[in-house]
C-alpha cells in the first residue's frame, strides 16, 4: 500500500524553492505537483511502483553489494585491498541510483531497515571521499592499474570515458532525493563537498574538460534548488556552454560538435542526448536563457517528427547507442535504450513545464507506457537494454547486466511516476496523465484536494473530484490526448490510418456538460470550484491502425495497432507453432478488446483474423492459412520467455517470414562452433537477406573472433544424394567486424570422417549473393561447411541450402 508521508518536510522544501523563486530566482514557469503529493491507488501504476519498491529496489541493492559496486568504496576507503574490481569506472552511479530510487520510495512507504541499510551505504561512500571532495573509487582506491578510461590526472579523460563527472551528476541526483526524503544532510553534505571542487577545478580553475556523458548538468540544477548556491548553476551552465568551443576535441557522440546553442538536431548517445535537453531545459528555467530554449525546440521537432520509433524510444542504433539517420528506424536491430526512454520523459516533461503544452505530455505518455515500462519484466527482476520492436526470438530479457545503468535507472524512475499526472501554475491546474489518485495541491487562493478515479488505460473514462478547502476561483486545464483527437503523434511520423474526424469529447461538470476552449491541447475550465464539484468525461478508446511516414522504409506495407495511449504486439505464445513473423493481416480487418485479467497480470488484448504464410518445395507461391490473430500490449512482451514478436504487422504478403518449405536443409539439426541454438536456426530459416549487411533478421557470426577456423553442420534427417551448397555471407563493412571469409570449403560425412567433397566450379567469397557451387553428388547424412576467418576480422552467415 502507498500512502502519504513526509508531507509537512516536502512541504518545507518547497518552501525553500518558493523562497529561491521569491528573491528573484526564476524557474520553471509551470512546477509539477511532486509524487509526494499524489496518491496513486489504480490498478496499473500502483502494483508496478509497489513492485519496484518491495521487490526491484532490494533486488537492485543486493546486486550492487554482490557485484563489487559497494566493495569499490571500501576499497577506495581503505578498507579493502583494491583488487578484483568491477567492470567499468561508472559502476559507482548504480550504487547513487539506487539510493536515489530507495529515497523517492520511502516517501511513499515507511520502511526502517530499507533507511538504515541507506545509512550504512551512505557512511562507506563518505569514506571513500578524499579529503578535497574527490569522490571516483576507481582512482582513489590506487588500484595496480589503472582502467584504460582513466588518466594520471584527474578530469583529463572526463570527455571521452572517466564519467567522473557522470558519477558525481548521479550522487548529486541521490543527495538531493535522500535529504528531501529524510530530511539527513548525510549524503548532501558529500555531494556539496564533492561539488564545491568541481567548482574550484572547473568554473574558477577554467579546467577545460567538458563532461563526456551528461547528467551532472540536472544534478547541478537540483543541488542549486536546495541550497541556493549560484555556482552550482553557474557551473551547469559552465558545463553547457564548453561544449563545442574547440578547446578539447569533440563530437556528435556526446554533442560535443557545436556549440549545444548550435544544435538543432538529435545526434550521437541518446541518453547522454536527452539527458542533456534536459539539463538545457533546467538551465534555461533557472536563468531564463532563451537561446537554450531555441535549441532544444528545434532537436525536439528533429527527434520527434524524424527519429522516434512509435513505442516512444529513441536511439535506433547500438552502434554508439545512438540516433540514427531521419526516418532509420529499423524494428528487430532497434537500440531504444530503457535509460534513453527514462531520459525522454525526463526530457518531454521539463518541455511541458517550460511551454505548457500538451503535445509534449503526449510525447511523454508514450514512452511511459510503451518503451519505457517494456524495460521491467513484471516480475520485477528482469530487464531489457535495448528495446525492440521485432524479435525472431534474440532477445531475452535479463535479470543483470555488466553495465546496469537501466536497472538501476528504473529503481529511480518508477517511484517518481506520480509526479507526473499534476502540475500547477498560479492559480491553473494541469491534469496530464490518467490513473486513480488522490491528490493535495496548494495553489495561491488556497488548498484543494483531487480524486481521481479510472480504468486508465483499459477504459477511457474519467471521474475527476474538486475539493476546494473553500470556493475559490481557479483554472482545471484537462489534457485531451493528441491519440484522442486523431493524432498519433505531433508531427507527420505516424498518422492513424482510419481518420474519422474525431467528436469534440463531452465534458461534464457535475452531470451537465459543459463547452470549453482547448487551448495547447486543454480543455479549461476557469470557475469558482467549491467541495464536491465533479468533472468528468469519457476519452474514446478506439483500436487505431497506424501507418508510419512513407520515408520509414522499415514500416512500409504494414500497420501497428494502438488503442489509447497503448501500443500493441504479436507475440509467439498466442498464436500457432509460437511464430509471428510469417503473419499478415488485411488493414481492414477488424480487431475486438477484450480484457483477459489472468493473462500477463491483466491486459486488455486484440483480437481479430489473420493469415499464416509457409513456402513450399519447388513453388514461389507462398501457402496461406487462416489463424486468429492476438495482439498484446507492447510493454508486457518477453515475460512468457523468448520468441517471436512484432510491432508492425505486414500487410502485405511479401514481408511475411513464412515458415521454411521442408527442405534438406529445413529438415536438418544444425551444430557448429556457435554457442547459441538460435542463432544457428538462422542459417535454414529461408530468410532472404536483402543484401550481406542486411540486420533486420538473425544470422549466424563468430565476431569478435578473428583468423580462426570455424564450422557449421547439417545433419539430414535420412540419407540424401546431393550435389550443390550454396551460402550467404553476412558482411557489416566498413563499420563492423564481420566480412567474407579468408576461404571455406564442403565436406560430407563418410562413415564416421568428413571428407571434402570434389568441386566442379569454384569456391566463390562474393558479397551481397548467394556462393553456389556444384559437385560430384555424393550420398550422404550430413554435411559440413569448414570456415576460415580473416587475418583481421570475423565472418558471419546469412543462409545455408544445399540440393
Ligand atoms: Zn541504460
Amino acid at each position: 500500500m502507498l500512502h502519504y508521508k513526509s508531507k509537512a518536510l516536502f512541504a518545507g522544501v518547497v518552501l525553500s524553492i518558493s523562497n529561491l523563486m521569491a528573491q528573484g530566482n526564476k524557474d520553471y514557469p509551470i512546477q509539477p505537483v511532486t509524487f509526494n503529493h499524489v496518491h496513486v491507488n489504480d490498478q496499473f501504476w500502483a502494483p508496478r511502483i509497489e513492485v519496484n519498491a518491495e521487490i526491484t529496489i532490494p533486488y537492485v541493492l543486493q546486486k550492487c553489494r554482490e557485484t563489487g559496486r559497494v566493495d569499490n568504496f571500501l576499497k577506495a576507503a581503505g578498507k579493502k585491498p583494491p583488487t578484483n574490481l568491477t567492470e567499468y569506472p561508472f559502476d559507482d552511479s548504480d550504487v547513487f541510483k539506487v539510493i536515489e530510487g530507495v529515497s523517492y520510495s520511502l516517501q511513499t512507504k515507511a520502511n526502517a531497515s530499507l533507511e538504515r541499510s541507506l545509512d550504512t551505504l551512505i557512511q562507506i561512500i563518505g569514506e571513500a571521499q578524499e579529503p578535497d571532495g574527490y569522490l571516483y573509487t576507481f582512482r582513489t582506491m590506487k588500484p595496480e592499474k589503472l582502467h584504460p578510461w582513466i588518466s594520471q590526472k584527474r578530469w583529463e579523460k572526463d570527455s571521452d570515458l572517466s564519467h567522473e563527472l557522470y558519477n558525481s551528476g548521479h550522487l548529486f541526483e541521490a543527495a538531493v532525493a535522500h535529504y528531501l526524503s529524510t530530511g539527513k544532510k548525510s549524503l548532501l553534505n558529500i555531494a556539496i563537498k564533492n561539488a564545491d571542487l568541481i567548482v574550484k577545478d572547473f568554473l574558477y580553475g577554467k579546467a577545460p574538460y567538458f563532461p563526456g556523458h551528461q547528467v551532472i548538468e540536472t544534478g547541478l540544477s537540483r543541488l542549486y534548488r536546495v541550497t541556493g548556491k549560484k555556482d552550482y548553476l553557474a557551473l551547469a551552465k559552465y558545463f553547457l556552454d564548453i561544449r563545442g568551443n574547440g578547446v578539447v576535441k569533440g563530437s556528435e557522440y556526446s554533442q560535443s560538435h557545436k556549440l549545444v546553442t548550435d544544435q538543432h538536431e538529435g545526434v550521437g548517445h541518446a541518453v547522454r542526448a536527452a539527458y542533456m535537453y534536459t539539463g538545457m531545459a533546467d538551465v534555461a528555467a533557472l536563468t531564463g536563457d532563451q537561446s537554450y530554449i531555441n535549441a532544444i525546440g528545434k532537436i525536439w521537432s528533429d527527434v520527434v517528427y524524424k527519429k522516434m520509433y512509435l513505442t516512444g524510444g529513441i536511439g535506433a542504433t547500438g552502434a554508439g547507442e545512438a540516433f540514427g539517420a531521419a526516418y532509420h528506424l529499423p524494428n528487430m536491430s532497434a537500440y531504444a535504450e530503457t535509460c534513453a526512454s527514462i531520459a525522454n520523459v525526463y526530457w518531454n516533461n521539463r518541455m511541458f513545464l517550460l511551454h505548457g503544452d500538451a503535445k509534449y505530455i503526449d510525447v511523454m505518455e508514450r514512452v511511459l507506457y510503451n518503451g519505457m515500462l517494456s524495460g521491467i519484466a513484471q516480475d520485477g527482476k528482469k530487464f531489457f537494454y535495448p528495446n525492440p520492436l521485432a524479435s525472431m526470438g534474440q532477445h531475452q530479457r535479463s535479470a543483470w547486466f555488466g553495465c546496469a545503468c537501466c536497472i538501476s535507472n528504473v529503481t529511480r524512475f518508477m517511484p517518481s511516476v506520480p509526479g507526473y499526472v499534476y502540475a500547477q501554475d498560479k492559480n491553473n491546474v494541469y491534469v496530464n496523465l490518467y490513473m486513480s489518485n488522490k491528490a493535495d495541491i496548494q495553489l495561491p487562493s488556497g488548498k484543494l484536494t483531487l480524486s481521481q478515479e479510472t480504468a486508465y488505460p483499459w477504459k477511457g473514462d474519467v471521474k475527476i473530484s474538486v475539493n476546494p478547502v473553500k470556493q475559490m476561483a481557479f483554472a482545471m486545464r484537462v489534457r485531451i490526448p493528441g491519440w484522442a483527437r486523431d493524432e498519433a503523434v505531433p508531427g507527420d511520423l505516424y498518422r492513424f490510418a482510419s481518420l474519422q474526424k474525431a467528436n469534440k469529447i463531452v465534458i461534464a461538470v457535475n452531470g451537465k456538460p459543459v463547452d470549453y476552449q482547448l487551448e495547447k491541447g486543454y480543455a479549461v475550465f476557469n470557475r469558482t470550484w467549491k467541495k464536491g464539484d465533479v468533472i468528468s468525461f469519457e476519452l474514446p478508446m478506439e483500436i487505431e491502425k497506424v501507418i508510419a511516414n512513407e520515408k520509414v522504409k522499415d514500416d512500409q506495407g504494414r500497420f501497428a495497432l494502438q488503442r489509447g495511449p497503448i501500443v500493441y504486439c504479436l507475440e509467439g505464445p498466442d498464436h500457432a507453432d509460437q511464430a509471428v513473423q510469417n503473419i499478415v493481416v488485411e488493414e481492414q480487418t477488424n480487431f475486438t478488446a477484450n480484457y483477459n485479467p489472468s493473462l500477463l497480470n491483466g491486459i486488455l488484448t486484440l483480437d481479430g483474423k489473420g493469415s499464416a504464410t509457409s513456402r513450399q518445395v519447388n513453388s514461389n507461391q507462398l501457402l496461406k492459412k487462416e489463424l486468429p490473430v492476438k495482439a498484446i500490449p507492447y510493454y508486457a512482451w518477453n515475460n512468457r520467455g523468448p520468441g517471436e514478436m512484432v510491432v508492425w504487422i505486414p500487410s502485405q504478403e511479401s514481408l511475411s517470414r513464412p515458415k521454411p518449405a521442408p527442405t534438406i536443409a529445413s529438415k536438418s539439426k544444425i551444430s557448429g562452433s556457435v554457442s547459441s541454438q538460435r542463432m544457428l536456426s538462422s542459417l535454414n530459416d529461408q530468410f532472404e537477406p536483402s543484401s550481406s549487411e542486411d540486420k533486420s533478421a538473425l544470422y549466424v557470426h563468430w565476431w569478435p573472433k578473428k583468423n580462426t577456423e570455424e564450422f557449421i553442420e547439417y545433419t539430414f534427417d535420412q540419407e540424401y544424394t546431393i550435389s550443390e551448397s550454396k551460402v550467404y555471407w553476412y558482411d557489416d563493412s566498413p563499420f563492423g567486424g564481420c566480412r567474407i571469409p579468408a576461404n571455406w570449403e564442403v565436406l560430407y560425412k563418410q562413415g564416421n570422417d568428413w571428407v571434402p567433397v570434389k568441386a566442379l566450379t569454384p569456391y566463390e567469397t562474393t558479397k551481397d549473393k548467394y556462393n553456389t557451387i556444384q559437385f560430384e553428388p555424393v550420398k550422404t547424412t550430413g554435411v559440413r561447411m569448414k570456415i576460415k576467418l580473416p587475418v583481421n576480422h570475423a565472418t558471419g552467415v546469412h543462409e545455408w541450402i544445399v540440393k
